[in-house]
């Protein structure tokens, strides 16, 4: 399936043309001062960029999914998957939450300034000791007065030093998934506080930190939904984020491939491009097969959802194909650089490393396949 309208493509030329001049020539500065001024989200913003499917009466274009597609599609061309996760992480997991949920009021507060880029947000759910298990969480809100008084703690948080409000999975009620709550409060609550920023193997430009929450009261106005219903709030938001996951594999598995064969139409052995050597050739074009799959299965998925289908099934099947399949490809295409493919200066390299998260984030390849094996009925 293709699609992409002329329309879409005419979008997608300017999100290329913006990553092209504005974010890829400081690749190399913010992968190695590990982070992004906070200023790119402004950007992003007044492009409508953090905004694309939102409803226009917030600030958003009212596009529909195609275009965010689009979007992140190109934005994977900056080559700082760091930097596409924490914009992820802006428009497909912390925001979509509240825009379905949200009271006015809360949208007021926090959408409307994240669609415009001033404000920057978070979601935490996983914590030191639980995150495939979203149920058994521990981080707990007691209710006191009007407020709620949080305690606990939380891991890996993206955006957790830059954000301005996070939504938060805490426990208002009983153990085990029927007593979790959602709540989106400001960063600046006294209580709440971030702890050291992590250090990783890849994804460099992303901002992940540990975050504590002592005493923390917010009001309980900050619930979103209903409470106690927090589980089956963070599953359908994951599947948003499931998809922004596959999405970004594909288009960032493309790019490694358009790179590797570049390299190997240049770079000569034995007296010919490497290149020209069948085994390569027929690898690639076995890849670029299995990619094709990937992309489809993706889109079919993204067809689905747009449509408000049950597409569960689909977007975990496509994010553990596209996830799997983006590091497999990693693999081949550091290897076909030979030791330029284990150098820092070659994207390869760096994409080697920041790919190894996707099949570990947003449920884990396991969860993935534990999902399709239960709906499937086994
Ligand atoms: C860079 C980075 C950014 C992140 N950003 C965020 C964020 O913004 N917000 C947030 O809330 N979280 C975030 N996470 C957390 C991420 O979603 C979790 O790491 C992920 O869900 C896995 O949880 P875990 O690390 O606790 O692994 P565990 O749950 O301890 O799993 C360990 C291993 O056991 C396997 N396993 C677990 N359960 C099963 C099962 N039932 N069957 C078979 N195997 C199983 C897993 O697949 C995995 O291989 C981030 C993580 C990283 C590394």
């Amino acid at each position: 399936m293709q699609p992409f309208t002329p329309d879409h493509e005419t979008f997608r030329k300017s999100v290329r043309n913006f990553v092209e001049k504005e974010l890829l020539p400081h690749q190399e500065t913010w992968e190695r001062e590990k982070g992004f001024p906070k200023d790119v989200f402004k950007q992003l913003g007044e492009l409508g960029f953090l905004g694309i499917a939102y409803p226009e009466e917030l600030g958003g274009s009212g596009l529909d999914y195609w275009y965010s597609i689009c979007f992140f599609e190109e934005l994977v061309r900056c080559r700082m998957s760091g930097l596409a996760m924490d914009v992820m992480v802006q428009t497909e997991i912390s925001t979509p939450i509240i825009n379905v949920l949200g009271t006015d009021e809360q949208k007021q507060e926090f959408l409307v300034p994240a669609i415009r880029g001033d404000k920057v947000g978070a979601l935490g759910i996983t914590e030191p000791d639980t995150g495939s298990d979203v149920a058994n969480i521990k981080t707990t809100a007691k209710k006191a007065g009007d407020d709620y008084v949080i305690n606990g703690a939380k891991m890996y948080i993206t955006n957790g030093s830059k954000a301005d409000f996070i939504t938060l999975s805490v426990r208002t009620g009983e153990e085990g998934h029927g007593g979790i709550s959602l709540v989106t409060f400001p960063t600046d609550t006294k209580g709440f506080e971030v702890g050291k920023r992590l250090e990783k193997l890849g994804m460099d430009s992303s901002d992940t930190t540990l975050l504590f929450f002592e005493n923390c009261r917010i009001p309980q106005r900050y619930v979103l939904g209903e409470e106690n219903k927090g589980f089956y709030y963070i599953m359908q938001n994951f599947q948003g984020e499931r998809l922004g996951a596959a999405v970004t594999c594909v288009a960032e598995a493309q790019q490694m491939i358009e790179d590797a064969l570049a390299y190997g139409r240049e770079r000569q052995a034995f007296g010919r491009p490497i290149l020209s050597f069948q085994v390569w050739r027929h690898k690639f074009a076995q890849r670029m097969t299995e990619l094709e799959a990937a992309r489809q299965l993706t889109y079919h998925a993204a067809d689905m959802f747009v449509k408000k289908q049950d597409c569960v099934t689909e977007i975990s099947m496509a994010k553990l194909l596209a996830s799997e399949l983006a590091n497999q490809i990693a693999y081949d295409c550091l290897q076909f650089h030979g030791g330029a493919g284990f150098m820092r200066e070659y994207d390869i390299s760096r994409a080697y490393r920041d790919l190894r998260l996707i099949p570990i984030g947003a449920g884990s390849s396991d969860i993935m396949r534990e999902i399709i094996a239960k709906n499937k009925g086994f």
